[in-house]
């Protein structure tokens, strides 16, 4: 049974309108597409907001599928130029609710510039202080700036504990070793499938990310995986078996090996008891 940490199901509803879909309307569109991921083995599904109301939507998702998904909460750091005091003050009520069981979408993102520097610093640091007030892991995403990633999380493993995931892992394995050192957790999302010779590193770091820290993910509705990858725009969680059969055999452990330790460090890493 697979675990999909990381999937954007609310980015699947027609969100063009500006009012929020209702829960009648969320729970038709997403049911089948749900169904379909129960089918192909998955177990469970951790849905990151990136915003305050996704955050929100991610929730009533969780609830409007128990025991199958999760939400996170959390300001993304493309988003966090447009975050306000009020929409942090929500998050920081959110961050307690049961259905969240991890503090993110959060991050650092060099690659694009929707958000100054500093201003996502500044985010990426009140994330880190809410997870550890709740106790619930981050959800992290690092694009293109590893080396600010890397000096942030030192200086926070020398303060004090802070648990987490590295999401759809980009880095190299010399970044990710001091990582793993404080104390996060990796996941691997399509990325890992793409055979174009910049991707190829991505590979390497997946070989050497000890077992019992390592996740998959899809990244939904984001990083569609070979060889589906150019035959579909969105991918689903139903294709995460692909991300992970392809892990396993890269790792040269038994399929069904892979998907049981990574759906269990998922239940570990999220408490899901
Ligand atoms: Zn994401």
């Amino acid at each position: 049974m697979w675990f999909d940490t990381h999937a954007h199901l609310y980015l699947l509803l027609d969100l063009a309108e500006s009012a929020l879909p209702d829960r009648v309307t969320i729970e038709r569109e997403l049911s089948p597409i749900l169904q379909k991921a129960k089918e192909e083995g998955v177990r469970g599904i951790i849905c990151p907001g990136i915003d305050r109301s996704t955050s929100e939507l991610a929730i009533t998702i969780a609830d409007l599928f128990p025991s199958f998904v999760w939400a996170a909460v959390g300001i993304h750091p493309n988003s966090a130029s447009q975050g306000t005091e009020e929409d942090w003050d929500v998050i920081t009520q959110l961050a307690t609710h049961p259905k969240v069981v991890a503090i993110g979408e959060t991050g650092l993102d060099w690659f694009r510039n929707y958000t100054p520097r500093d201003q996502q610093v500044t985010w990426f640091r009140r994330h880190i202080e809410l997870s550890r007030h709740v106790n619930k892991p981050l959800i992290v995403h690092c694009r293109d700036a590893e080396d600010d990633m890397t000096a942030i999380l030192h200086e926070v493993a020398v303060s004090g504990k802070c648990i987490g995931v590295m999401h759809a892992c980009a880095a190299r394995w010399e970044t990710v070793e001091q990582w793993l050192d404080f104390g996060m957790f990796v996941s691997f999302a399509g990325s890992v499938t793409f055979s174009n010779k910049k991707h190829l590193f991505v590979r390497e770091t997946a070989c050497r990310v000890p077992l019992e820290r390592l996740l998959i993910e899809t990244d939904c509705p984001f990083l569609v995986p070979e060889p589906l990858r150019g035959r579909t725009s969105v991918c689903l969680p139903s294709n995460i078996a692909l991300t992970g059969t392809f892990l396993a055999k890269l790792r040269n452990v038994p399929v069904p090996d892979l998907a049981q330790v990574t759906s269990a460090n998922a239940a570990t890493l999220f408490q899901l008891g």
